[in-house]
């Protein structure tokens, strides 16, 4: 029991006195039985539904990797310019090298060298663009990946994977010097899109998503007449 509601609710229980007999505490209201789940519903506040939530949330995400967006749609990441601010670093420049300070913005995907990465996995989804800093990207995404097809599906995964993998590449630079080429970090980039597409029963067999299967080595037999199944 860690949050004070709680800890307040059962403060409150223990001080009721019970008489003899029929007295019995119930939950909210008589008869209602005690969950977990009744008590969240019953405390929580309910916020009304963010412009980005399908971006983050969809069916058949990676969660994993969905965390990560939803960490950057809250601007929610210690970014260097952050953690200079506060004077734990002693510079604010992004680590790939550019010059720029680095910024949530900046790192997705401002940045020549995480840009340059989205660019190109955005090119194998069938998305030929410029590419934009975050609070732009993000207002395409949020406009143009609407519906449930496969071709947005996949472009909605490969943001989350580029997203994860990028952020892990920066972490890796700054806390255990190692380095990738922006080469490597597209591959594990599409070897994960190509095995959650594995995961899937059937890919609709279509112009589109023929191509995008073709580019990201995604096997023939997934392919099949009929709607997408995840
Ligand atoms: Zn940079």
């Amino acid at each position: 029991m860690n949050t004070w509601e709680l800890q307040e609710i059962s403060g409150l229980a223990q001080s009721i006195q019970l008489g003899q007999g029929s007295d019995i505490i119930h939950w909210v209201s008589k008869g209602q039985k005690y969950s977990c789940k009744a008590a969240w519903e019953a405390i929580h506040c309910r916020h009304s539904k963010v412009n980005w939530a399908n971006m983050v949330w969809f069916s058949n995400c990676i969660p994993k990797h969905s965390f990560c967006l939803w960490l950057s749609c809250h601007y929610a990441r210690w970014t260097r310019d952050k953690l200079h601010r506060f004077g734990v670093v002693g510079s604010n420049r992004c680590i790939f090298g550019c010059g720029n300070v680095e910024t949530i913005d900046h790192s997705f995907f401002g940045c020549r060298f995480t840009g340059a990465v989205w660019k190109q996995t955005l090119a194998k989804c069938g998305f030929k663009r410029i590419v934009q800093p975050w609070n732009g990207e993000a207002k395409w995404v949020i406009l143009r990946l609407r519906g449930k097809n496969f071709k947005i599906w996949i472009t909605k995964i490969a943001l989350a994977t580029c997203i994860y993998h990028c952020w892990m590449e920066r972490n890796s630079r700054i806390f255990r010097n190692e380095f990738k080429d922006s080469i490597s970090i597209q591959n594990n980039i599409w070897s994960t899109i190509q095995n959650k597409c594995l995961g899937m029963t059937v890919i609709e067999d279509n112009p589109s998503n023929r191509d995008i299967s073709s580019r990201l080595l995604i096997p023939d037999w997934l392919l099949e007449p009929g709607p997408t199944r995840c």
